[in-house]
């Protein structure tokens, strides 16, 4: 079922999705060869809860950390670890939840440690291009499909894979709502936009080839091939004046 919002819990969502992009701003300063991966969490944490938030994923299916923290040819899920150090040259992905009055806001970010190669780069440019053309489609009466083949078409347009078995989602006072928001499929498929739906949409995109597999941790999702992947995220309204980034900080 799709719960549409009201202007009211908008604006709940928009706090909750301001917080979730602090987080991620402050931690950018952090980003660098040698840091570690735990701290990297304890640091989110500790900033969420001054702004008298939760973290929306510590415990959310079990899930252990208040962060995602995936490098490289990890795509999603990655588990903060005290004996995980960052890298010069890593690509990481920074997926960070925030539940604040009763509502989450869902933003990530790939970010580059130190000196990343030029075809890492790439990966990150097209990857954030990505969530841009997915949310400009993200418009009262297009299709819900418009969005994920605006961001499968531009992907593969540049030689890359978009992952399947993750996609983006409806968030509101779930974490996870409906609908579904996949990265892939025709145009011209699903429910029509409405004002009201708050969708964070998260294009996940491969270097190699689409396949993925699941980590021995039960959590962590890599790339079949071992290539590396990126992932960008936003938490966006769908209004009368368009799409409304509601983690954009503002
Ligand atoms: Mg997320
Ligand atoms: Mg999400």
């Amino acid at each position: 079922m799709i719960y549409y919002k009201s202007a009211e819990q908008i604006e709940l969502l928009r706090a909750a999705g301001k917080i979730v992009h602090d987080t991620l701003c402050m931690l950018e300063t952090w980003i660098k060869p040698g840091m570690n991966s735990l701290k990297l969490d304890e640091l989110a944490e500790e900033y969420i809860r001054s702004q008298n938030a939760v973290p929306s994923f510590k415990g959310y299916g079990g899930f252990p950390a208040t962060l995602c923290i995936s490098r490289n040819e990890e795509i999603v899920h990655g588990i903060p670890s005290k004996s995980t150090y960052l890298l010069d040259g890593d690509i990481v992905s920074i997926d960070c939840g925030a539940l604040l009055k009763g509502y989450h806001g869902d933003h990530a970010r790939t970010y580059a440690v130190g000196n990343v190669s030029p075809e890492k780069q790439r990966l990150m440019d097209v990857t954030r291009q990505c969530l841009v053309l997915g949310i400009e489609k993200a418009v009262i009466g297009n299709h819900l499909s418009d969005i994920g083949h605006a961001i499968q078409t531009y992907a593969e347009s540049q030689g890359y894979s978009v992952v399947r078995e993750l996609v983006g989602h409806g968030i509101g006072q779930r974490l996870h709502e409906d609908p579904q928001v996949p990265n892939y499929g025709k145009a011209g498929r699903g429910i029509i936009l409405k004002e009201g739906l708050v969708i964070a949409i998260e294009p996940m995109v491969n270097m190699g080839k689409v396949g993925v597999r699941t980590l021995s941790d039960g959590w962590t999702i890599v790339t079949r091939d071992r290539k590396p992947s990126a992932h960008f995220e936003h938490t966006i309204a769908i209004t009368k004046k368009g799409p409304n980034i509601l983690t954009s900080g503002k």
